[in-house]
């Protein structure tokens, strides 16, 4: 193994996973954890899901995943965090990545979630999506880590004990040598994380040649495109084109949302207004303990033989928040979660073997309730999202961020496997 990568959230950890097994490394991704040896792969993804655990939580488990992937042989190690680099003040992003510098003996990190081809570029240390800073975009209504800031300068300080640079565009567009450079002048003036400016691919794989042999890299899934190349021009691999191919499992399809983002929300319309079959989960008849997971099922077993189905929790953020302050925040998360996790149970009992999975949390939550501990990682669907193997079984999975992913995302996605 060449490469440990600890990431904060389960679409998260298939977003970096996808990213390595497109650029040739064999790639596989723990849910958790593991007890046991390490899988023959050159990079292993084990995905928490620390992102929104209380910071001392966070900091234990990805400290157990760094000491695993230390144990099994890893050189180098990734700390894979949001493309919005999602977060609160009192962390996790801070002081997961302090803790893991302080294991590993490093003095000095980058922090860069950028993600061009997702519209997440970094400029002058502050974070776009699209056109908009982070703080004018949908990430300021996310009902888990609403993002405020887009000075991520600002917001990785707020977090840390350290003390926060910047690695400007001016630097990065020099390239891998000037890069080198002014992290040791970062380093000699005493900031131990860099938030790394990025705008491009260019960019991306630069830092990446910049800082292969740093002992630790904070990131989105955007500076991993970069590692593959800068490991085989150091002699440490040789790239797998055949790194990401998926058997068909037959059986029925099925689509499951709990994210509420702008770009699931658009999606699951876009699903409904072409006349494909949804269920909408009500959070608050949840709460009122009516059995909605059960009306769910019937539903969808009446259907499954006609085509894929969609269970759905995903609302605009106005009824979300009128949930939220309805239930509390983390008891409509929970509920949602819950539901759309027994829903995941039973219809894989029902002989559903295709799911896609819209939200973080949620992809975390069904993998639990299925029983998933490790994944494949296959072809990529739209950036950052790669279909993936329940490994050892006839179970496709393809989990999405909830930002991502074209409007059609869910048929399309439907289409790539059979
Ligand atoms: P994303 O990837 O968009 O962040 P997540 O699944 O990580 O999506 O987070 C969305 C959170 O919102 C989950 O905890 C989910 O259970 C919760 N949620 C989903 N639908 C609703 C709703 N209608 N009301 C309140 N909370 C909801």
């Amino acid at each position: 193994m060449i490469l440990g990568v600890i990431a904060d959230d389960f679409t998260g950890a298939t977003d970096v996973a996808g990213m390595l097994v497109q650029s040739g490394l064999r790639t596989v991704q723990v849910i958790g954890v593991p007890q046991g040896p390490a899988p023959d792969a050159d990079a292993v993804v084990v995905a928490l899901k620390s992102r929104t655990a209380p910071a001392a939580a966070a900091v234990r488990e990805s400290l157990a995943a760094l000491r695993w992937l230390r144990a099994a042989g890893a050189r180098q190690f990734y700390f894979k965090v949001c493309s919005t680099f999602d977060s609160t003040p009192a962390g996790n992003i801070g002081p997961v990545a302090e803790a893991l510098m302080a294991e590993l003996d490093a003095e000095f990190a980058i922090a860069c979630p950028a993600f061009p081809e997702n519209g997440r570029t970094v400029f002058r240390g502050h974070l776009f999506v699209g056109d908009e800073l982070l703080s004018d975009s949908g990430m300021r209504d996310h009902p888990l880590t609403p993002m405020r800031d887009a000075n991520l300068v600002r917001v990785l300080q707020a977090q840390s004990r350290g003390k926060v640079g910047l690695l400007r565009y001016d630097t990065v567009a020099h390239g891998p040598a000037a890069i080198r450079e002014r992290c040791a002048a970062l380093r000699a003036g005493g900031v131990t994380l860099a938030v790394a400016d990025a705008i491009d691919n260019d960019d991306l794989r630069a830092l990446a040649e910049a800082c292969a042999e740093q002992p630790l890299i904070t990131a989105g899934s955007g500076v991993a495109l970069g590692l593959p190349a800068a490991y085989a021009s150091r002699g440490w691999l040789r790239p797998d084109a055949s790194a990401a191919s998926l058997p068909a499992v037959g059986g029925a399809a099925a689509v499951l949302s709990g994210s509420c983002s702008t770009a699931t929300n658009a999606q699951v319309l876009h699903w409904l207004q072409s006349g494909r079959p949804g269920f909408r989960v009500d959070a608050l008849a949840l709460a009122a303990e009516a059995p909605v997971a059960d009306e769910a099922l019937a539903w969808a077993r009446e259907r499954l033989a006609a085509g894929p189905v969609m269970v759905y929790a995903t609302s605009a953020p106005q009824d979300v928040k009128a949930v939220q302050s309805a239930l509390g925040v983390e008891r409509a998360g929970q509920l949602v979660e819950r539901c759309l996790a027994q829903v995941a149970s039973a219809l894989a009992d029902s002989g559903v073997r295709r799911f896609v999975v819209a939200g973080g949390e949620t992809s975390g939550a069904v993998v639990q309730a299925l029983g998933v501990s490790t994944l494949r990682i296959g072809v990529t669907i739209d950036p950052g999202v790669p279909w993936t193997q329940a490994e050892g079984r006839p179970l496709l999975l393809a989990l999405k961020s909830g930002n991502f992913g074209s409007i059609d995302f869910f048929s399309k996605a439907l289409s790539q496997v059979n």
